[in-house]
């Protein structure tokens, strides 16, 4: 039946129904993207994270996927924010925005505090809430691009302590001569990456001896390992949070040798993990809230 001849009652009643559906498929969207992240199947596809699964797997653009993800996250912290979901008193926007402060509050009482103060709200008080609460000022969205040559363009505006610390290192520095933005960066983080480096090589630990019948990896596996895998998850690829992974668990009997040593994403050292000893197991260390 074409829509011109419904009746203008029956449009808007038809409409209101549609709109109802659509809110309840949302919410089931969320359920299944969290039942989906329990058990880290994005890994299987590669993706590395929740995100990149539904922005490569469904039709979604950048901003809608962040909303369903940050909202899907509020959801396993608060699970009765499902309840004010379907009520209408509160939005997937503004579940999204309470996302980061509910992860890291341990108390349920606390966290179901913040989701009865959003109620009502729209997004900007909503942000205006979480900024109050956090003594956080919001920067100015920083911008990157990456480029073919290695290098990376930033336009970042620095506040608070930040831009106090920038001046600082920029002063000391400047004694001898002009500083550019690019060294004054590089000061402050070169070292940091450098000691980021040696702990993930495990250089200065007594345990970085090479004994492969140990669950300790010693440096020059780890080293070994980083080079076949240029530093990036064997599995999807990804840069971040990268640990390594013993492929037939140690308690199983694996070597802490090179060929049965990788490096995975956390994401993908968790899935790894379900596969070899259980998701039930896995619970009790990956999916707390
Ligand atoms: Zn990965």
């Amino acid at each position: 039946m074409s829509l011109r001849n419904l009746s203008d009652q029956g449009l808007i009643a038809d409409t209101k129904m549609w709109n109802e559906k659509e809110e309840h498929c949302t919410r089931q969207f969320l359920r299944h993207i969290n039942e989906v992240n329990r058990r880290r199947l994005f890994c299987d596809d590669k993706t590395g994270s929740l995100f990149k699964y539904i922005r490569k797997n469904f039709n979604k653009s950048d901003s809608e996927t962040s909303r369903r993800v940050l909202a899907a996250k509020t959801l396993r912290h608060v699970p009765c924010a499902d309840k004010a979901l379907a009520n209408k008193q509160v939005t997937l926007t503004n579940l999204a925005e309470i996302s980061n402060l509910v992860e890291n509050i341990k108390s349920k009482k606390k966290k179901n505090e913040i989701l009865g103060s959003i109620k009502g709200k729209t997004q900007i008080q909503t942000r205006e809430f979480v900024d109050e609460l956090t003594g956080k000022k919001r920067a100015t969205r920083s911008k990157t691009h990456s480029h073919s040559d290695g290098s990376i363009r930033i336009h970042l505006t620095l506040v608070g302590q930040t831009a106090k610390d920038y001046d600082f290192i920029k002063e000391q520095l400047s004694n001898n001569r002009i500083y550019k933005p690019e060294d004054i960066i590089g000061h402050a983080i070169n070292p940091k990456a450098e000691s980021m480096r040696k702990r993930i090589m495990g250089i200065g630990s007594r345990k970085s001896k090479v004994i492969t019948n140990s669950r300790t990896i010693s440096a020059a596996i780890k080293n070994a390992v980083m080079i076949r895998s240029g530093n990036k998850c064997e599995n999807c690829d990804s840069k971040y949070n990268l640990h390594f992974d013993h492929i037939i668990p140690h308690s199983m009997g694996g070597a802490s040798a090179i060929g049965n040593v990788r490096q995975l994403c956390s994401n993908c050292n968790a899935r790894a993990a379900i596969v070899a000893l259980s998701q039930t197991k896995m619970d009790l260390f990956i999916n707390q809230s």
